[in-house]
């Protein structure tokens, strides 16, 4: 028996594992090319903030170069003055700060050799206040170089803003050191420049002198004030002496705690550094809100995706599952068919045929057809894979390990142990240990006859669906109907064999089976013997006693033949009250001494009947078949045996006799 098992979805072409492999693929495909592009955007961006901020970083320093240099050029054409003729000196102040900005030019001093102010443009007659600590006023005087200086920022002790000095020592024509020439530049000097600067919000320009302090800072466009003087940290970049000239670096501000890029460019000619900054996170605000759109985008793609593949795989599954479903119940169902129109099989055995195919179909381990007696269930036939302990005629006690809701219902029963679905107490047998149950009760006709059930050991991974229910319960009626057909068979063999008032086998019967028993004894040379036996004066019975008397006697008489006689003998009534004993592997005299205690024992027996006691004879005639006899003619010499016991006065026993019989 070919019975699909369950486990047919293995054998699939379109695997929904493989479906849902391909679209964690895609997904992950999709993810990679967005990280991937996300990150050369990334880059974009930044080489082109650098290359935006390296370029202001350029004008900017351009710019302050010149600055320095033409103030530079201002200081010498005024030391000259100076030194050569001081007269002059005022005209050559004024001519030169026409040229600048008062506010940005804030002073033109003279500090003379002492330390001491000696001129200053704000008011020609200061009072010479000592300006001998003052750092630049000392850079010059304890160094011999003539070169430019750039003060830290100073705050005014009146003014109380800031200013950059910017400074040339004073030489007499003997070579003296004849003071410091002081130019004071406003840092906001600066800041009519930083408008022109193509600048991000929050991203600034700083003028810083390599000794780490902030001489000028604009940001958003307008000059800082509280940057200036402020110190950068020594571990900036650029403050290191071999570091690159021209560089980036990101960090956080020392003056706001924003996190920037800079940008930086140490001066060729000055010790001073200028640098531009960007706010790091504004900088890459459009780059985030960008790709966070796209994120998301990819995160709704992704979802449908796996929306899809997951329903796509589910789909595929399900016809899988679908098909093998049919695929196995087709197969049980032609199984079915060809265990149900077996020809000659016992019905026993069909059913165990069909309890193993629905232990297949169903997947369970164990399989019962019983009848309901009373109080207890007796095993019909029972298929168990596993359990050895049930077997044909066993009893089970009920309720205790059969429910009675499983006869109460003509329709399938589902319990499984772990629920409280309803005939769960089925499983509650104390002798089988089962897991779950399918069953249904049995039918014949409209009687309640027994009941199929299915168990197994194992808790059952699915549930019984409903073409498990739909397949018990075919198989449920088939049982049914095959019980009912079997009994009508048997009933209507009966009828047309047996001779219903005597139960002895009927002519038709005995006719036919004869022959094939005196083929036998001529095949194999064996002796058989016929019997033929006739009522004496039976006429009389009825007439004395009656139709019902005489029906009494006849089935009286039948009962003493059956208990003489052997299983192998065959007893039939060949009309009225004529009987024939065929009787194999008996020879003559055997056969006598059979039909002499026959005789013996009728006429020894009082019938009661209505009517009043009944007693009869016999007469028999045997023959023992002779070579080549047909049934015919040993019947002919058995009847004349009988019409000799007849004439020679009833009530006994003759023989045929024969010189050539078989098997002697
Ligand atoms: P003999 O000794 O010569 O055989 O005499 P007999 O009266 O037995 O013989 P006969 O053949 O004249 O009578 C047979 C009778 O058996 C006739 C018939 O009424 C009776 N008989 C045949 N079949 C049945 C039956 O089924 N029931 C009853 N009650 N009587 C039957
Ligand atoms: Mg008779
Ligand atoms: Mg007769």
């Amino acid at each position: 028996m070919a019975v699909q098992s369950r486990s047919l979805e293995s054998h699939r072409k379109i695997n929904p594992v493989a479906i849902l492999a391909l679209t964690g693929i895609l997904i992950a495909a999709l993810w990679s090319a967005l990280i991937f592009e996300q990150g050369r955007n990334y880059e974009d961006v930044s080489r082109h903030s650098w290359n935006d901020a390296g370029s202001v970083a350029r004008t900017f320093e351009e710019h302050v170069a010149r600055t320095f240099n033409n103030i530079d050029a201002v200081l010498l054409v005024l030391r000259q003055a100076w030194v050569d003729d001081r007269s002059k000196f005022e005209t050559k102040v004024r001519i030169m700060q026409a040229a600048y900005d008062d506010s940005l030019l804030v002073q033109i001093a003279v500090i003379d050799a002492n330390g001491k102010l000696a001129y200053s443009n704000l008011d020609p007659d200061a009072a010479p206040v000592d300006l001998s600590d003052r750092e630049h006023f000392r850079v010059h005087r304890d160094r011999s170089a003539d070169e430019l200086h750039i003060s830290k920022p100073v705050k005014g002790r009146v003014s109380g803003r800031y200013s950059i000095q910017l400074t040339r020592p004073i030489w007499l024509h003997d070579d003296r050191f004849g003071g410091v020439l002081v130019i004071s530049l406003n840092p906001s000097y600066f800041s009519g420049f930083f408008g022109s600067l193509d600048l991000d919000d929050g991203g600034s320009v700083a003028l810083i002198g390599l000794d780490g302090v902030v001489r000028a800072r604009g940001i958003n466009l307008k000059l800082d004030e509280s940057a200036i003087g402020k110190v950068v940290p020594g571990d900036r970049p650029f403050m290191k002496a071999n570091s690159a000239d021209v560089g980036t670096f990101e960090a956080a501000s020392v003056i706001d705690g924003v996190k920037r890029r800079i940008s930086y460019r140490r001066m060729n000619e000055y010790p001073m550094v200028v640098t531009v900054t960007k706010v790091t996170e504004a900088v890459f605000a459009e780059h985030n809100e960008l790709w966070l759109h796209y994120k998301w985008g990819a995160a709704a793609v992704s979802v449908l995706l796996l929306a899809a593949g997951t329903w796509l795989a589910r789909a595929v599954r399900l016809q899988y599952q679908l098909k093998a479903h049919l695929l196995v119940a087709n197969d049980s169902l032609r199984t079915l068919n060809t265990i149900a129109i077996q020809a000659g099989a016992e019905l026993g055995d069909k059913f165990y045929k069909a309890l193993e195919l629905g232990c297949k179909h169903l997947g369970v381990e164990m399989g019962v057809v019983g009848a309901l007696h009373d109080n207890a269930y007796v095993v019909d036939k029972c298929y168990s894979a596993v359990f050895t302990d049930l077997k044909e005629g066993d009893e089970l006690e009920l309720p205790a390990h059969y429910s009675r809701d499983m006869f109460n219902s003509r329709d399938v029963v589902i319990a499984r142990r772990d629920s409280q679905s309803h005939g769960a107490s089925l499983l509650s047998s104390a002798v089988l240990e089962h897991e779950c149950f399918i069953g249904t009760s049995i039918w014949v006709g409209d009687t309640l006859y027994g009941a199929l059930g299915f168990y197994s050991t194992k808790p059952y991974a699915q549930e019984f669906d409903d073409s498990d229910r739909e397949f018990v319960r075919l198989l449920g009626r088939w049982v049914g109907s095959s019980i009912t057909e079997d009994r009508a068979v048997k009933k209507l063999t009966a009828l047309a064999t047996t001779d219903s008032l005597t139960g002895a086998k009927s002519r038709g019967y005995f006719t036919a089976a004869v022959d094939d028993e005196i083929n036998r004894a001529h095949r194999y040379r064996r002796p058989l013997s016929l019997i033929l036996v006739d009522l004496d004066y039976f006429k009389h019975v009825n007439d004395l006693f009656g139709h019902h008397a005489g029906d009494e006697t006849l089935r009286h008489f039948s009962g003493v033949v059956q208990g003489l006689l052997r299983t192998t003998d065959l007893f039939a009534r060949l009309g009225g009250e004529e009987f024939a004993i065929l009787m194999p592997e008996t020879q003559e005299h055997e056969a006598t001494i059979v039909a002499e205690r026959l005789r013996i024992s009728v006429s020894n027996s009082k019938i009661e009947t209505p009517s009043g006691d009944v007693q009869i004879t016999i007469s028999a005639g045997i023959a023992q078949l002779k070579t080549g006899e047909d049934f015919k003619t040993i019947y002919n010499r058995a009847d004349s045996a009988l019409y000799k016991a007849k004439s020679l006065g009833r009530n006994r026993v003759e023989l045929a006799g024969s010189s050539s019989m078989i098997g002697v």
